[in-house]
């Protein structure tokens, strides 16, 4: 009787998915300055995202991922809700420097508040092909303190390609 009480709570806890609900209500105090700077600059690009408040928060993500802005429906009061969250993967967070952190949360910002979908297109720049967003789907070292910050920042905020034309 014991055993089977034992084997019906590991089905149970087996069963609890973590990815259906959201698991975190504020912002962890590693991402608060990266979400601050975000606010600001778009600000400063036209968009009222001010106070917006989301969860931005560690948790393990899956191979390769890095981290994610998780999107989730839920019913509450017979009304279709809808919530947002950021998880970041710690351990491969702890390897990026402050340029990589950056271009990550913006990234996943760019999701969960801009609604941004990935935008594959390398385009030619100054003679060269480059990510012609942060919204590229692989890791690109954009934000990297360089003045083609402020064009990759303008892209992300209007969603607007024409801004690396000659
Ligand atoms: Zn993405």
């Amino acid at each position: 009787m014991k055993t089977i009480k034992l084997l019906l709570l590991l089905l149970l806890t087996a069963g609890c998915s973590t990815e259906n609900k959201q698991q975190f209500a504020s912002v962890d105090p590693a991402f608060v300055p990266f979400l601050e700077a975000f606010i600001q600059d778009s600000i400063e690009f036209g968009h009222s995202q001010a106070g917006q408040n989301i969860p931005i928060n560690f948790a393990p993500q899956a191979e390769l991922i890095k981290a994610r802005c998780h999107k989730y429906s839920y019913w509450k009061g017979g009304m279709k809700k809808h919530s947002r969250e950021i998880l970041v993967d710690q351990d491969k967070w702890n390897v990026l420097n402050e340029h990589g952190k950056k271009t990550v949360i913006y990234h996943e910002l760019g999701h969960c508040l801009l609604n941004r979908e990935h935008l594959d297109d390398d385009i030619r720049y100054n003679f060269r092909y480059i990510k012609s967003s942060i919204m590229h789907s692989l890791p690109v070292g954009t934000l990297n303190g360089t003045s083609r910050d402020e064009l990759y920042l303008y892209e992300l905020f209007n969603n607007d390609q024409t801004v690396w034309s000659d």
